[in-house]
Formats: structure tokens, sequence, C-alpha cells
């Protein structure tokens, strides 16, 4: 039976696929297809590791009938016997042979995939002990795998089958092996999220999180269709449901009729349409109709994002969240070296174009592993993140600014430094940099000139400009975090996402005037949160001066589209008009 869920809209676009759920705890395990002649290895490789763990149970279970009754409680002998039972059940093995024979799935991702639809028949039982047997499941899962890891895989393909194109939506109802796959999960990380980027899937649908949460800026990185918020979607949901994840509303239909795959097709294609038409545009140079000429720049999350922007017409980064690259290693933070080696690779891949490092942000919706998110403080967001936390660890941040300043060498680089607000903090940023440059003379290697930048993000900053333009060459408006910090509004909390309004006029004139004060001093201001690659917001930040945009590469040629339909002096006045305005988002919806 059809019916939808609401969640948030969040990367646009249209996928129509097949719902793979996958446990928040499960996503590290590799996802990729197998070739048809794959198969019996892969069938293999489950075998021998759950026949590992068989053998694994005997021998403790040995191991046991040689103890007295004291050493050995009762309850471990009855647990060994539950877990042999559950490695031997039939739905288990039956389950994965089909994921892997039918699906082309690999070993541990088919493996994982019979573990969601067990595990769900498990949450539906009312025998509380039959319920209970989910965590069983769940750790013999973990044995397999982890006794698999010995077993060599077939070389991962990233991009999933190649030639394989959108699904039709006539082909959808008998087509198995070759329909697009939609990831569904409670929760993502966006280091979660940043693994899938050379996956397989085509589209994204999460429980939690809100529209520029750091899962959903990668999600939109990923120009794959995703709908966060969806809030019961991973329960609603069955594995291999028919879904369809509306990124331009925030819908997901689930189980759609033939009549609604048909509309949805036909979006589907139009859309496609559209964005070819947008791609004439690669070579043209943004400029508005009255002459303005205005710089489109891409935000990255690693280096090899670099060339892809370039592509996509990207005048440079604007910003590079550095911060990817120190997450999820385990406490292992890269060194000075890693570091170079990539601020490098993404400078030479920029050819000549200047990025914009941001020294890392890590915090609040950004942890370091997900082991280390911060559940200890009531509010992380106002905690220890981005320039506060570098500050509290000068040994770290002098290795991260020795590596920019290094990377400077081989091309223009800007850093930039996320989430200021006191003097004294920018003063010990300031220093902390010159140490560095010593450090590198003392050690007698090569650095390049840097221009040093600091995000306005906070609405204290905004409102304290002078200090920021008296010690930073450039300026840029982190529009994501001042929505959050001016309006109080958790931008990762879903259930408040319908407060989190960018044209609130508090925003809109901190961003005005921040503009203004830059101007006025001759310095460059560029906005690099989601509003820069808005297009419905574009005309009204160039109405209020801005000549910098920093946005994800897929959004570039959509904004220089409404740059070329502008014209800046006639924006201006009606710019004026909506900053005075009570309800700047009504007034914008009449237009122009
Ligand atoms: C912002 O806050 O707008 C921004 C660009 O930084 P981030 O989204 O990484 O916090
Ligand atoms: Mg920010």
């Amino acid at each position: 039976m059809t019916f939808s869920i609401h969640g948030l809209p969040v990367a646009r676009g249209i996928a129509i696929g097949r719902a793979v759920l996958v446990a928040s705890s499960r996503l590290d395990v590799a996802h990729y297809f197998i070739e048809p002649s794959q198969v019996v290895a892969e069938l293999n490789r489950v075998r021998d590791g759950r026949d590992a763990v068989i053998a694994e149970i005997h021998r403790l279970q040995e191991n046991i009938a040689h103890m007295g009754p004291k050493e050995t409680p009762h309850e471990l002998a009855a647990l060994l016997e539950v877990h042999l039972m559950l490695l031997q059940d039939e739905e288990l093995e039956g389950g994965v042979r089909h994921w892997i024979k039918d699906r082309l799935y690999n070993a541990e991702w088919a493996l994982t995939s019979q573990l969601e639809v067990i595990a769900r028949q498990f949450d539906e039982m009312q025998d509380e002990y039959l319920r209970e047997r989910k965590a069983d499941l769940e750790q013999i899962t973990e044995r397999i795998l982890r006794a698999m890891r010995g077993v060599s895989s077939p070389l991962v393909q990233p991009l999933g089958r190649p030639g394989r194109k959108a699904a039709q939506p006539e082909l959808l109802l008998d087509d198995t092996v070759d329909a697009p796959l939609i990831l569904v999960a409670h929760d993502l990380s966006p280091a979660d999220m940043l693994q899938f980027k050379q996956s397989v899937f085509a589209g994204f649908i999460t429980d939690v999180g809100g529209k520029t949460s750091h899962t959903a800026i990668v999600a939109r990185s990923l120009d794959i269709p995703a709908v966060v918020g969806a809030r019961l979607a991973s329960q609603l949901l069955r594995q291999d449901d028919w879904v369809i994840v509306d990124g331009d509303a925030g819908v997901v239909v689930v189980d759609p009729s033939p009549i609604i795959l048909a509309e949805y097709g036909f979006r589907q294609r139009q859309e496609e349409l559209a964005r070819g038409r947008l791609a004439r545009l690669l070579h043209t140079p943004a400029v508005t109709l009255d002459g303005q000429a205005v710089e489109l720049l891409a935000n990255i999350e690693m280096p090899d994002d670099a060339a892809p922007a370039v592509q996509a017409g990207a005048m440079g980064v604007g910003l590079f969240r550095s911060e990817f690259l120190f997450m999820g290693r385990h406490g292992k933070l890269p060194n000075e070296d890693e570091q170079y080696l990539a601020y490098r690779r993404a400078v030479e891949g920029m050819r000549g174009l200047p990025v914009t490092i941001r020294t890392v942000d890590i915090g609040a919706d950004k942890p370091l592993d997900e082991s280390s998110r911060d559940f200890a403080h009531l509010n992380p967001a106002l905690g220890l993140r981005a320039i506060r936390w570098s500050l509290t660890e000068p040994a770290m941040f002098l290795t991260q600014l020795r590596a920019i300043l290094r990377a400077a060498a081989h091309g223009p680089v800007q850093m930039l430094i996320p989430m200021l607000v006191h003097a004294s903090e920018i003063r010990q940023t300031v220093s902390l940099i010159d140490h560095a440059r010593v450090q590198l003379d003392n050690r007698g290697v090569a650095y390049g000139p840097i221009k040093i930048g600091a995000m306005i993000e906070i609405p204290a900053a905004a409102l304290t400009l002078p200090v920021f333009l008296k010690y930073f060459d450039f300026l840029s408006i982190g529009t994501n975090d001042l929505i959050q910090y001016t309006l109080a509004i958790d931008r990762a909390d879903e259930s408040v996402a319908h407060l989190y309004d960018p044209l609130h006029p508090a925003v809109l004139r901190l961003i005005a005037s921040t503009l203004a004060q830059g101007l006025a001093q001759g310095k460059p201001v560029s906005v690099c949160g989601e509003m820069a690659g808005d297009v419905s917001l574009t005309k009204l930040l160039l109405g209020l001066g801005l000549r910098s945009f920093s946005m994800h590469p897929a959004q570039i040629l959509a904004v220089k589209q409404e740059v070329l339909r502008s014209d800046v002096g006639k924006l201006e006045v009606w710019a004026q008009q909506i900053l005075a305005d009570d309800e700047p988002g009504r007034r914008l919806a009449v237009g122009t």
C-alpha cells in the first residue's frame, strides 16, 4: 500500500529505488556490488566466517565442560547454545544467500542486510525473552564479520555497476538486480555520509537531522537526493521496499502505485533535462546584467573534491572543511606531513585557483569519532568547538597551521578561522600563526604567503566587526551557524527545523551590516553557509552587496543562472526594503 513520510528536503532531485536499511552501528561495513562470477566466493566467505565462529563456540563449550559449576555460570552455557542455534538459523543463511545471489551484494553487506530483516522481526515479538534475542543476533553477526575480516575480499567497486542508469518506472517492479538503492538509517554522522561519497546509493533517508546539520551538508555535496528528519522512516520502511525520495519536497513515498511512479519518473527526466540546459553555462562568466562580476566558489570536504569543483565551474575553493581529515581516525590525528600532502593535493587540484582552507572545526555534530560524540555536555554546539578546541590543543593546532603554510608554497592559499568571538582568541590565533612560521623557519622548511580570514558565524562577531577587520585580510559569513546562534535553533534538531529561518530580520541585518562594513574597509567578504547556494536567495544577497558566494559545486551553475539574470542596480533598493520588513520571507515570496 502506498504511503508517504514527510521530512526535510536536503539534497535536490528525485531517486527511485529499493530501500536498504542500515543500522548506524553497521555503517562501517563495506557496501559494494560483486560480479556474478564472484557469487560463490562471497557465499563461501560468509560460510567460512560463520563456521569459524561455530568452531570458536564449540571450543568454548569444551573448556566450560572441564570447569566446575562454580567457575562457569549456567547462563553462559545457555547463551552459547542460543548463539549456536542462531548461527545455524535457516533464515539467516537463506537471507544472506538471497542478497548475494539475487542482488549481488558483497558478503558483509548481505549479512548486515539480513540482520536488519531478522532484527525487525525480533522487535515485533510480544515475548520479552524472544525480543531480547536480538542482542544475541547482533553479537553473532559482529563475530562473523570479525572472522571474515581475515578473509580477503574482491576489490571494491566504488561506483556500483558500470553503465547503471536511473530506473525507468515501467521497469521498476520486475527489475531487481539493477534497481537503484536508497540508504535508510536512523542517523548518519557527517563522516558516515562522507564515506558514501563513492558508494552505490542513489538516495538517502534519515530519521533525524536538520536541514543544515553537517550530515545534510555532506549529503548535499554528494548531489544525491536526500531527505532528513523523516522521523520514523527507518521503522516504517522494510528492507527492499520500493521508495521514492523526493529531495525537492522532503517527501518519501513508500511502495508507490504505478501512477505515482509514472509521475515521479516524468519529473526525474525533467530535472535531468534542466541540468543539461544549465551545463551550457559552464564557461559563461558570472557577470550581472549591469556588469558586476561575481565570484562563485566551491565548498569541499576532501582534497579530491577540488578537481571536480573546477569541472563544475568553481573559480576557487571558498571553504575547505579540513575537519573531515580528522574524523573517524580513532583518536590518531593526521600529522603535519599527511595534512600538508592533503592540502597540497587540493591546491594542485585547483590549478592555480585560490583555496581557502578552514582550520579544523571539530565539535557539536562533528565529533572526531562517533564514540567521542559529546553526550556529557548539555549544549555541545555552545561548547568546545572549532577554534575553541584548537586553542586548547596548541600542539595539534600548530601542526595544522604549519601544514597549511607549507601547502601555500604550491599555489594561492587562504586560511580561514572558524567560530571566533573574543578579541583575545583572535590575538592568540594570530600569534600561533606567527609561531608556526617561526617553527618552519627554524626547520628551514619552505612555506608560502597566506591571507588570513575569520568566519563570522556568531552574532557577537558580527556585532563587533571592527576588531575582526583590524586583524584579518578577509571575512567569510557562516550563515549556518549565524542562524543557529542568532535564533537559538539547534541546526541539527529536526523538531525545531521549522524555526530555522535564514530570512529572519535579525539574520539578514547581521549579514547586511557585515557586508557593508567589509566593503567600506575594502576587505573581501564572502558567504560560505548554505544560503550562498540557495538560488531563491541569490538576488537578495546580491542586493545586499555580496559578490563572493561559496557553495556545493553542484549548485554553482544554478546560482550563476540567477546572477546572469540580475541587475544589481535595481536589486539594491529592493534589498533595503526587504531588510526593513518585519517578515522578509513573506515579502520575498512576492518577488522583486
Ligand atoms: C557555517 O556555519 O555557515 C559554515 C559554513 O560552517 P559549518 O557549516 O561547517 O559550520
Ligand atoms: Mg559554521
